[in-house]
């Protein structure tokens, strides 16, 4: 399997290959499982194909004409093809050649970009492979005709049929490959052996070989992830640490409070303090929506490793974050509090004579609290007794980051911090090395936001109506957020999760809203007139980000035209209406956090998720989903759910190797949990893998290089 390409295929196939998916290995190209099976005799349904993909169709051939073309030299053959209800035509500029195999009543395989000519679709320049040209030689017509066709995830340069023809050679070379699966648990769950599944899965003879061998290697990947993740979590318990007890300053903190915790947070804590005194370092997750507390859980462990003299570094992604969390955590902590742990901050704009204070104070242990950016990452950064890392927002960074912090201490304890809710399997996929502790209900006192769709596709007169509601909520002295896909037609802010296809052809699509463009719109709507209104985004200098963030939160801006800069931490309780403009654009989970930026104070919140998305497409029901329920989990499910679904044959590119094939961690949870088990029970009785060298291989292959970006980003 570690085989190279190059040794097994063909020049030009291999290069090929590598280009289109970075494949390097037998291993990669036999991991490229086929997206679904065809049936020569049956037909793609062409109504469904949507515009703009690269679609494979399997089609039959209707008529063939030719034209020549009025403004250049040269000739156009037009051939149609149909799937009994539709068609599709396909063009090809100076190949009347084509004509002799494109015949009539002949069937094949259609494979290009679906376009739209003078009101037919199209596929200009197809690649096609036609039935009639497949030798049955000597197998029996019909057994031929049954036969499934894999249908690959392809790309323009690399057809499915081209990919089927490189996988039958490298099907011939591999030998025996060795088992994974330890036989037990083979025979107990009826799986196939792993040769055979990749024989079955690219070539079946039938259609249930494919169903087999789908099932054997989804829960052979479900199977190594777990053991990666297990092998990875018990080697941290065996890693000593320095236990940190809670004492007098915890209490006297937690008195401290003009609250009570709730019984989440005081749960959490407890879960953090049980961690904190064992002898091997605490790596736990806290999860809850925005706004549920977790800062003041935070700072509780803060609180109870100053104790001991041992220091807390915490890790913000953005420098406006960074500089949000070190004010909120000042605040929390109290006066006392705070001048016993004397926090610093330490981000990239400081200055130098500002920074060498920060350095000095971490490295001397004069301060037990750190904030900062990336820049706590830096090889300058030392620190005499740290205890604690505390990293905020988790997707965002990868556990090379969080692990070279930690190298910065004696093993300390890891915890991390997300807003973003995480259904139970996907945190064990995803998070599986790290214990999970959830905030799930919010402090009293809040009134639920409420979200509406405005849709400009059905009702576009509603656009003057949101600029009014947003006039109507400055005047009653309250402040509004307004979000836009992209700073400029050309810039997307850097860490925007923008929805859609990159590769899809920008003609194709509404150009994104930009916060350019809206800012001085807002400023022209005589309503809005002596309003102050800003913009903020992430190419404005730190300075400015600060400044415009402080005196937003000061209430000296009404109205604040922003990026997804404004997604995480930042807290206005004034702030009672957000307008997030292109709404279908940005991620369900996305749409969620940002909506949790409204109604923090005893106002009630607005949201209004303007959007051109059609009624009836995925872009739709994903902002309708995000209307209809404010579950922070539900609507995780939903968006993997909705994210996994989609084209037809048509095929979009999944290609790295890193990424999850066929398990799906909401469909797959209760294989997640058996394999889980299993995976439990082989690495209790033998954690380094002795007597499993072929798992361990596998693990290293599939998840250490490629772990690290799938693990965190998945
Ligand atoms: P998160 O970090 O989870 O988004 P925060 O910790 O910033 O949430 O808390 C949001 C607000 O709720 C803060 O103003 C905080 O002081 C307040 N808060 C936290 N816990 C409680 C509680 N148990 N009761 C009342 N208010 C709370
Ligand atoms: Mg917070």
């Amino acid at each position: 399997m570690d085989q190279a390409l190059s040794g097994v295929l063909g020049e030009r196939s291999h290069k090929a290959l590598t280009k289109a998916f970075g494949y390097q290995t037998l291993g990669d190209l036999l991991g490229h499982y086929p997206r679904r099976y065809a049936t020569r005799g049956e037909l793609t349904p062409i109504a469904e194909i949507p515009l703009g993909d690269h679609a494979t169709l399997v089609a039959e051939v209707v008529s063939v004409g030719q034209r020549s073309m009025r403004a250049k030299r040269g000739s156009v053959l037009e051939v149609v093809i149909t799937d009994g209800t539709g068609l599709v035509t396909l063009t090809f500029f100076n190949q009347a050649w084509r004509h002799k195999d494109l015949t009539p009543g002949t069937r094949g395989i259609f494979a290009g970009k679906v376009g739209v000519y003078r009101g037919t679709r199209q596929l200009a320049h197809p690649d096609y492979e036609l039935f009639s040209e497949v030798e049955p030689g000597e197998e029996a017509y019909e057994e031929w005709a049954k036969r499934p066709i894999p249908l690959y995830p392809a790309t323009q340069a690399v057809a499915s049929w081209q990919i089927a023809k490189a996988m039958a050679v490298a099907l011939d070379m591999v030998g025996d490959i060795p088992e994974s699966i330890p036989e037990d648990i083979r025979t107990l769950e009826g799986l196939l052996g792993h040769r055979e599944a990749l024989e079955k899965i690219h070539r079946p003879a039938e259609h249930r070989d494919a169903v087999a061998a789908r099932t054997t290697l989804r829960f052979h990947e479900a199977f190594v992830l777990q053991c990666a993740l297990v092998t990875r979590r018990y080697e941290q318990r065996l890693v000593r640490s320095v236990p940190r007890k809670p004492g007098e300053l915890t209490n006297a903190f937690l008195k401290s409070l003009p609250f009570v915790l709730t019984p989440d947070q005081l749960s959490v804590v407890d879960q953090i303090h049980t961690d904190l005194v064992a002898p091997h370092p605490m790596t736990r997750l806290v999860q809850g929506e925005v706004g549920s507390g977790k800062t003041v859980v935070a700072a509780t462990a803060m609180v109870t490793v100053s104790q001991s003299g041992g220091q807390t570094a915490l890790l913000a992604p953005t420098e406006v974050l960074a500089n949000q969390h070190f004010r909120s955590l000042v605040a929390t902590l109290g006066p006392d509090m705070a001048a016993r742990m004397n926090p610093v901050l330490l981000t990239g704009s400081l200055p130098a004579k500002e920074k060498k204070k920060a350095l000095l104070a971490a490295a001397s242990g004069s301060s037990l609290l750190v904030v900062g950016t990336h820049a706590l990452l830096a090889d300058a950064v030392a620190f005499a007794d740290l205890g604690l890392v505390v990293i905020d927002e988790q997707h965002r960074f990868g556990v090379d980051q969080r692990e070279t912090l930690r190298q910065k201490g004696q093993h300390p304890h890891l915890l991390v911090l997300t807003a973003t809710p995480i259904p139970r399997t996907v945190a064990m996929t995803v998070f599986g090395d790290l214990d999970v502790s959830s905030i799930a209900t919010m402090p009293q006192g809040r009134i639920p936001i409420s979200t509406h769709v405005v849709a400009l596709a059905d009702t576009p007169s509603w656009f003057a109506r949101v600029w009014q509601r947003v006039a109507e909520e400055v005047a009653k002295g309250r402040q509004v957020f307004v979000v836009a896909p992209a700073i400029s037609p050309t810039v997307v802010e850097e860490d925007a999760q923008v929805e859609g296809d990159a590769e899809e052809p920008l003609a194709a699509k509404r150009p994104l809203t930009t916060v350019e463009e809206t800012l001085p719109m807002v400023q022209a709507i005589p309503e809005m007139a002596g309003a102050r209104i800003r913009a903020l985004h992430g190419r404005m200098g730190s300075e400015e980000k600060d400044e415009v963030m402080l005196s937003f939160g000061a209430g000296d801006i009404d109205v604040l035209v922003a990026t997804t800069v404004i997604e995480v931490g930042i807290d206005v309780p004034n702030a009672s209406l957000m307008v997030i403009l292109d709404a279908e654009r940005f991620g369900v989970s996305q749409l969620h956090q940002l909506r949790g930026r409204v109604g923090r104070g005893t106002q009630p919140g607005t949201c209004l998720l303007v959007t051109h998305a059609e009624a009836d497409t995925t872009a739709r029901e994903r902002v309708e989903a995000v209307a209809s329920t404010l579950d922070g989990f539900e609507l995780a499910a939903k968006d993997l759910e909705l994210r996994s679904e989609g084209d037809v044959l048509g095929v979009r590119q999944s290609g790295s190797r890193s990424r999850l094939k066929l398990l799906r961690v909401t469909r797959d949870s209760e294989l997640i949990d058996t394999t889980r088990r299993y995976a439990e029970i082989l690495v209790e009785a033998d954690p380094q893998l002795v007597t499993h060298s072929v798992l361990r291989g596998d693990i290293e292959r599939r998840f250490v290089d490629g772990s690290r970006e799938y693990l965190e980003k998945t």
